[in-house]
Parts: C-alpha cells; structure tokens; sequence
C-alpha cells in the first residue's frame, strides 16, 4: 500500500492484515533505449500510466468485489487472470519509470509520481530469460505452501487458523511446545531453499529498477533515503523499548509465577509459547495471567451492552421477507452498528456515509454462499463508491473493528480528487492508523454520550491500570515483532544475513528485541521466519509498526485540539468539529505531498515518535516499574 500501483491492491489489502497476493514480475520485452529520454516523453509516459492504472482499477475491483463477495470457481479464475494483468502492467510501469530516473530537470511532482511508479511492484524479476517465470513460480508455491501448512496438537494434525486460535487458549506448557515446534518444523523449514532463491533473483530485478537491492527498494517509499529511514524506526524503538521491557519484566514474572522455574524461570528471555499467540505478536489473549487483582476487570462488555440495548445478532435460520418487520430482517441490527460507527465521523463533522455505502456494504455472512469473511475497506470507483465486507457479529471486536474500517473508507472518500497516483496513504503507517485511532476515543465516556453507557456504570480511575495493561499486551507488546521482521528481511536482502544463518540471525532478533526464545532448540535446517505468513506471503512489515506509533500520535493531537487535559487515555474527541477539520486537511492531501507535510498539518509535528504512546501509557509505566521493584527487568 506504500507505493502508488499498490493502490491497485489497496482495497483488497486494507485492514485486512492478510494482504493481497505478492506482485511478482512477469516476463516482458525490453528493447535497450536508443536516445536518452526527455522530459517531455517523461510526462508523456506518466500522464498515459496513471489514466491506465485508473482505468485498470475500476474494472480490478469489480471483479475482486464480486470474487470476494461470491466465491466460485469462475470468480477465481476471473481474479486470477486479471491479477496477472495487474501484475504485468506494474512490471511494465517500473521499468520504463526506471528509465526517466537520470532526466535532468525534472520537476518535484513528477519524479514524485516517476518514484511511485518505480517502487509498485514488491518483488521485481530481472529481464534474464526464464527469471520472471521462476520468481513467480516460487512466490505462488510458498504462498500456498504456508496456506496449506498443518502443525500437531495432542499428535493430530491441526490447521493454520486453528493453531493459531489454540495458541490463544489455554493448555499445558507441553501442548504450546508441540504445537510451536510442529508448526515452525512443518511450515517453516521445507521452504529455505526456496527463500533463498527467490531472494537472489528479485534481487537481481531490483538492481535493473536502481535499487542496491530489494529491501532499499521497499524502504524508498519514506520519502527519505533508505538508510536514513531505517535509522528513523530505530530512534522510534529507542522511545518505546523501556515501555516494552517494563512490560516483559511484569509478564515473565507473572508466567514464572504461574509456571514455575522449570517452565518459565524469572529471569533471562520469555519462553515464546508461553504469551498466547504463535508470534508472540501480541499478549491480549494471556491478559487473565497478567490482570491485576481488583482492577482487570472493566465490569462491562460493549456486546453485552448492545444486547442489552436490543440489537440482535442475524441467526442462520432468520428470514429476509419484505413481510417481516424491518427490526426483524436478516442484518437489521449488525448494520445499526455501521450506524454508530458512522455517527462517530459525522460528529467531527464529517460528511455523512453515501447512501450507495448502505445499500452495497456486505454486513453479515450471506446464507447460500462462500464468501470472504475477513473485514476490509473498499473504494471501488476512486471516488464515493466506499464500501465494507464483513461478516459482523453483535460483540465487542467487531464495535471497535466497525470503527477502524470505517477510518478507511473516510480517508478514500477524503482524497478522492487527488491524481490517481497520489490516492493513498501519505505513508503506509498511515492508512492503519486512522480507524486504530478513532478506535482509540471508544473510552467508557463515549459509550455513556452515545447512551449505551449508564453514566452509573463508568469504571472508576482505580480500574484504568487494567484498560491500560489490556491495551498494552497486544499494542505495546507488538512493537518490536513489527520492527524485526523487516529488520531480518533487509539483512537477507542487503546481504548481511547469509542464508546458511537465516534461522540463527532470526533467533537472534527475536531474543534482541522481543526477549524470547523458541521452547525447544533449533537444528540448525530450521527456518522459522517461514512460519510466519508475511514472508512467504512477500508482504513489507514495516507499515504496522508505522500504524501504531502514528495511532497514538494523531489521538495525542486530536485530544489536544478538543482542550483535553485529563489523563490522555480517557480522553474522547467524540464530537469536536475543530478536530474533524483538521482530520480531513490531512486525510484529503492523500499521498500528494512527502508525509511529514501530512503529519505536520494535523499534528503540528513533522517527526513521527514513539512519544504520543509513552505519553498515553505513562501511568501503566509507573505501576509496571512499581511491580518491578527489585526485578532486574534485562534478558
Ligand atoms: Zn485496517
């Protein structure tokens, strides 16, 4: 989503967190230039690349719309071939903006949109006979390989999203292990030769675009140089890591207490498969462990909440009759959820939701059909035609996903008359970030504003420790897992990590930022990144770690400007239309101008920095240091 013909794959990608299909490049002709390139052609190839991408995207997400919301063999097949044209016209696109590079006098805005044609493609072939071919057949086999992965559990074999979900709840140290080994044994390790393959090769197609190499290619979307870009995210880390290690300290403690020294010792790394989650990304599915007594729990349950305020869930068995009372009808109630979501954003004053929005939005599963149920934003027409695909349920995740989506579909429809190549994210952080912080103003005072609350019912200040060390185990607990990933995948590109060390280098990296360490030992054949969908699947990491620093940046900014002076996590801005102005001046430049213009029109700021997040957990902070107390808190 950083760069401009990722925009094609945009609404497929958006708040998926499972993201589109790598683009590997295709085979193409490339006659060598005769006479070096002018200015005049360079505008010329641009002006006809962003009409053909355009035109190319109305007719892609239909087709994908139509894939996604009824799927068959014939929407498969139809998705397939029109990926493939996709994928080929960004091949195309690169090469020739490739070429316009080295032209003298090039103005601002086209080397801007030349630079977003050059860097679309995220894994780039070389023109060498038979390079194209073999890139994409490896991409596709390891991308169907981690889908097709199975690991073990009680020796039976167990599917991907069903590991994953088990990892999350309870069972015996023993059964984590097993689950944790077979699946990194399984997925991971038959895939290393591959890997290291396919990394040779678009390396090679990075060097033809003027890149050093792949991961300088994806760290050129910053508008910075690459390296400097890189150094950015560490200073960013540097923030936040003593937030994370007061975290990791209180965990390991409390998983020693719960395990034991055998299990889990109270110093050193935390065991990986200890934190309910296959990753260790994020903690939230372990909170029980770690909630502190009297406080954990927030006493009420925003599903419980809407239930109790008469929304009913859509059963299997419902009717969809003209004859049936509308309360009645199929989706009736999920889609007052929408409703909620929509009067958030129109309370910031803006425009409210295009009446196409109602009518299109798949709400809730359809009865007769295979559909894809993983929430996504979508804006089919690059301008009003905003749509969502979910299949919602009457519960608490959905209410906050419903607002994070719908963070999407505002900043489509905000930027809609910007140029075709400058629709987009001013970064790829800041895409995520928007619905991550409306979702953030969903605080205990604006469910009483909207009257699903009973004022009665607020928790009182005593209970924030615990809203916040929730918030903290999946957001904070996050943030070096979004940082290590990239920082592996630009050491194997650039070279630095060899793949007779992938498996080393990696274990390493998770032992240096995260502070864990796999439960059983490694053999040196290993290759756990594989085990983890963004390699195979070829998807730059980097962006979620952006999307939760930014989240609390915009959120910090936005409580600022609505006279906010509390504590900031129990600020809300639910209804400042000062901040709802300021939001769109930003939302609406799109990716026109280098992100730092776009941070600086709504946050004052042009630096993106961890210190909004520190600022919001400062008094976790003082409590986790507290419990600390006499702990050495290193690994
Ligand atoms: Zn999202």
């Amino acid at each position: 989503m950083n760069t401009a013909i990722s925009r094609l794959a945009v609404a497929a990608a958006l708040a998926c967190g499972c993201l589109p299909m790598a683009a590997v490049a295709q085979p193409t002709s490339a006659p060598a230039p005769t006479l070096a390139p002018t200015l005049a052609e360079a505008r010329a190839f641009v002006a006809a690349a962003e009409k053909e991408a355009l035109d190319y995207y109305i007719e892609a997400n239909l087709i994908e719309w139509v894939n996604n919301t009824y799927i068959t063999e014939d929407t498969d097949a139809l998705a397939a071939r029109n990926g493939e044209q996709g994928t080929q016209m960004q091949v195309r696109f690169a090469k020739e903006a490739a070429k316009y590079e080295a032209v003298p006098g090039l103005p601002a805005d086209l080397r801007r949109k030349l630079d977003k044609l050059r860097a679309g493609i995220v894994l780039p072939a070389p023109t060498t006979a038979g390079a194209a071919r073999e890139l994409n057949e490896i991409a596709t086999r390891l991308q169907s390989s981690y889908g097709k992965g199975m690991g073990l559990l009680g020796g039976k074999p167990i599917n991907g999203s069903d590991i994953e979900e088990e990892m999350g709840q309870p069972h015996t140290p023993a059964d984590y292990a097993e689950m944790w080994q077979s699946w990194h044994d399984q997925v991971g390790k038959p895939m290393k030769a591959d890997y290291a393959r396919m990394v040779e090769i678009a390396n090679d197609g990075a060097r033809e675009l003027g890149f050093s190499d792949v991961g300088a290619m994806w760290r050129s979307g910053y508008d910075m140089p690459p390296d400097e870009f890189a150094a950015l995210t560490e200073t960013i880390w540097q923030d936040v890591k003593p937030l994370y290690d007061a975290l990791h300290c209180y965990t390991r403690t409390k998983l020693n207490e719960k395990y034991g020294d055998a299990v889990q010792p109270g110093t050193g790394p935390i065991r990986a498969d200890l934190l309910g989650n296959m990753w260790a990304q994020e903690w939230g599915n372990i909170y029980a462990v770690v909630a502190p007594a009297g406080a954990g729990d927030l006493g009420y349950d925003v599903g419980d909440l809407l239930k109790a305020k008469g929304f009913v869930e859509t059963r299997a068995d419902m009717n969809d009759t003209p004859e049936t009372p509308e309360t009645q009808r199929r989706g009736y109630w999920e889609k007052q959820m929408f409703r909620i979501g929509e009067n958030f954003y129109s309370s910031l004053g803006l425009a409210p939701l295009p009446e196409s929005f109602w009518e299109r939005t798949q709400f809730i599963k359809p009865r007769d059909r295979d559909v894809v149920c993983h929430a996504s934003a979508w804006d089919l027409d690059a301008k009003d035609d905003i749509r969502i695909k979910m299949c919602t349920k009457v519960n608490s995740d959905d209410f906050t996903t419903i607002h994070h989506e719908l963070g999407h579909n505002y900043y489509q429809r905000a930027y809609q008359d910007q140029d075709f190549l400058y629709q987009d994210g001013a970064n790829d952080g800041f895409h995520e970030a928007i619905g991550d912080f409306i979702a953030l103003s969903i605080t205990p005072q604006y469910l009483v504003d909207i009257g699903l609350l009973d004022p009665a019912r607020v928790p009182s200040a005593d209970k924030d420790i615990g809203l916040l060390l929730r918030q903290a185990m999946d957001k904070v607990a996050f943030l070096p897992f979004g940082l290590l990933i990239d920082r592996w995948r630009w050491g194997v590109f650039d070279g630095s990590i060899a793949p007779a060390d992938y498996n080393k280098a990696w274990t390493e990296l998770r032992r240096e930022y995260q502070g864990i360490v796999p439960p059983v030992d490694r053999p040196d054949d290993a290759f756990d990144p594989g085990a983890k969908f963004h390699i195979p699947g070829n998807t730059p990491y980097t962006r979620y770690f952006l999307a939760r620093v930014l989240q609390f940046q915009f959120y910090e900014a936005a409580c600022k400007q609505a006279g906010w002076t509390g504590p900031l996590h129990r600020c809300s801005f639910y209804g400042n239309k000062t901040v709802g102005a300021n939001l769109n001046k930003m939302l609406e430049m799109g990716a026109a101008k280098p992100w730092p213009d776009a941070l600086e029109v709504f946050t004052g700021s042009r630096e993106m920095s961890g210190k909004a997040l520190i600022h919001y957990f400062a008094p976790l902070k003082t409590w986790l240091d507290e419990q600390n107390k006499g702990k050495t808190c290193t690994w």
